[in-house]
């Protein structure tokens, strides 16, 4: 096999070899939800059709088959995020409910009238509003951090923000609006110094590259399964063990107990403790499988993206009436734009017609568009299975799509 044989690996994925209006498809909308390779279907199907039972309750065969299977995939998400062991990774929905969980346990317990929790102004509303209604039940105060018209979180105003009376940290990892890689080791630095909890949204960093939470150094980081080549409905939320083992738990259920008397009953540790009830279970095997498939991958992946991301930019910086929107020195292959004249909805309906799908909108970043003063953006984001070829189709259509808006 050559050094990276994008041919070969989109073979892997067959959604790809579909057509859509007559036209092949150009998927450029992976920051949304990433495609999913045939291992990973197959794993579905498998369970199903082979393994399934409950798990952690059956002494038969199946039961005992299924329950090894989950626990082996909570070693490989460990492994994923550069971990020693799985003993903090939680299996949620997805970053969305990993956030809440923490939101909701940890700030209830940990949050009073004066406290403050520093965001940043390029959030994804799944890390601004959990905090806002728990700072309206807690009585503790939302601090926004703002962006820099490249799209970089303002460093020196996010020191002058932290001070003892910040208790959280929030912050994106990558934005998916603008493909930012902020500086998350720095960032958990800072808030570290001031005692602050820190939790990192790894959404957009999980399929681009390697995530090393002892590296990171935070104490909560979530990210979703269905953005990094897996199932929807499944996500993993790692927080500290002894972290978790202290908050009490939001669900409650099966699973989750130690012992249950009407006098009285006790919780188990994490994770289990915050998977109350039947998990997902064949989500946690695809999300496994999922992530098998991607680690080996993962550098070569991320210099083909890094290499499709240098040519979109240059493809489309040299459209007249075009902005690029987010410029930031690191970034992740995302590219966010507006045509002079044209609405990113109509952008992306009229790619469409030729095939290509992206995202358009405000990316459920509202308070990031308002600050940057636009509705939205149209938005491609790459996946290693991309091409050359699409990023000149996407080139090539908007062209035609700036001449019919000029
Ligand atoms: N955070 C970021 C940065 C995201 O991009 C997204 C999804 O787009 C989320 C959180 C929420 O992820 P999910 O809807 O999978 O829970």
């Amino acid at each position: 096999m050559p050094a990276y044989d994008v041919a070969a690996l989109r073979r892997d994925f067959p959604i790809l070899g579909r057509t859509v209006h007559g036209r092949p498809l150009a998927y450029l909308d992976n920051a949304a939800t990433s495609q999913k390779p045939t291992v990973v279907i197959e794993a579905l199907t498998r369970y199903y059709s082979e393994h399934n039972a409950n798990v952690h309750r059956g002494v038969h065969l199946l039961s005992e088959e299924a329950t090894t299977a989950y626990e082996a995939a909570r070693w490989s998400v460990a492994r994923f995020l550069g971990l020693a062991d799985g003993r903090g990774c939680v299996f949620v929905r997805g970053a969305t409910e990993g956030i809440n969980l923490v939101a909701e346990c940890w700030g209830r317990v940990h949050l009073k009238a004066g406290d403050e929790i520093l965001l940043t102004q390029m959030e994804h509303h799944a890390n601004i509003v959990p905090w806002q209604v728990i700072a309206e039940r807690t009585g503790a105060k939302v601090v926004v951090a703002p962006v820099t018209p490249r799209g970089e979180i303002d460093l020196v105003a996010f020191q002058g923000l932290l001070s003892p009376r910040t208790k959280l940290v929030a912050f994106a990892h990558v934005s998916n609006a603008l493909g930012t890689v902020n500086p998350a080791a720095a960032l958990t630095r800072l808030a570290k110094a001031v005692g602050a909890t820190v939790l990192i949204d790894g959404c957009q960093a999980a399929a681009h590259f390697k995530v090393d939470i002892p590296a990171l150094g935070c104490d909560f980081y979530a990210f979703s399964g269905h953005k990094t080549f897996g199932p929807t409905g499944i996500g993993v939320l790692w927080g500290r063990p002894e972290l978790l083992d202290a908050l009490p738990p939001y669900q409650f259920g099966g699973d989750m107990i130690r012992k249950v008397d009407f006098a009285g009953t006790t919780f188990r540790e994490a994770p289990e403790r915050f998977e109350a009830g039947t998990p997902d279970i064949a989500g946690v095997l695809g999300l496994a499988v999922a992530l098998e498939y991607f680690m080996p991958r993962q550098p070569v992946a991320h210099a083909h993206e890094q290499a499709l991301l240098a040519a979109a930019t240059a493809r489309l910086r040299a459209i007249p009436g075009l902005t690029i929107v987010g410029e930031a020195p690191e970034k992740v292959a995302v590219l966010s734009f507006n045509i002079a004249g044209g609405h990113s909805h109509d952008i992306g309906t009229l790619l469409d017609a030729d095939g290509i799908a992206i995202r358009t909108g405000h990316h459920c970043c509202m308070p990031l568009m308002k600050h940057l003063g636009i509705p939205g953006t149209a938005r491609a984001s790459f996946a290693f299975y991309n091409t050359m070829e699409e990023v000149e189709r996407l080139g090539a259509s908007l062209e035609k799509i700036r001449r019919m808006m000029a």
